[in-house]
């Protein structure tokens, strides 16, 4: 279909977006025609800030706009715990809980080699480094439960093991409120393999 240029470059930007094809991205593109001017500039002032201000923190890589990020600044957290997560979306899904008080480490990915992701790849030597200098006691390894994240949770295990710090897994199974006749074979399993004692 044939759209004047700056229209299809707007349709163009909106399809680099997760989960949006040419036909929700030209609805977008048109909706933002419709919008007032002064909800567009201030659209795109959003955009290019959080770009430009927020970087990654040097100690446990999650997205900020400080370095050290308030977390890892926090000397009320437990310093002894470290979460270890694939993402920053995992920290923000962590912290809405208000559970823990410990610190973080972000990972940004996991280890696949089918993709040619290694360990170098992602942000494990800083993990490494960390339980060099910080008094860790225990590292949870809150990676997410597929082929990927499983894999990530057994190499760093492995990798920590020697220095004698404990590393334990965060439980997977059945969702609160969920049925267990709907649950799939993996899941129902690992949640066989995660009981405990009432
Ligand atoms: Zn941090």
């Amino acid at each position: 279909m044939y759209y004047p240029e700056p229209i299809s470059k707007l349709i163009d930007s909106f399809t680099k977006l997760p989960g949006i094809g040419p036909k929700t991205a030209a609805r977008l593109a048109f909706f933002v025609l419709n919008m007032k001017e002064d909800d567009v500039l201030d659209f795109a002032k959003a955009l290019i800030s959080a770009k430009r201000e927020l970087s990654h923190c040097s100690i446990c890589g999650h997205i900020t706009d400080t370095d050290p990020c308030a977390i890892c600044q926090d000397e009320s957290r437990d310093m002894s715990l470290i979460c270890v997560v694939q993402d920053s979306k995992d920290v923000i899904a962590m912290e809405k809980m208000k559970e823990f008080n410990g610190k973080y480490h972000v990972l940004h990915g996991a280890i696949s080699p089918m993709d040619g992701i290694g360990p170098e790849d992602i942000n494990v030597p800083s993990l490494i480094n960390r339980l060099k200098d910080e008094e860790v006691q225990e590292l949870i390894l809150a990676t997410n439960p597929n082929i990927e994240g499983e894999a990530t949770a057994m190499y760093i295990s492995r990798l920590v093991r020697p220095s004698g710090i404990k590393t334990t897994r965060i439980a997977h199974g059945l969702p609160m409120g969920g049925d267990l006749e709907y649950a799939d074979e993996v899941t129902l399993s690992k949640a066989l393999e995660g009981r405990r004692e009432l």
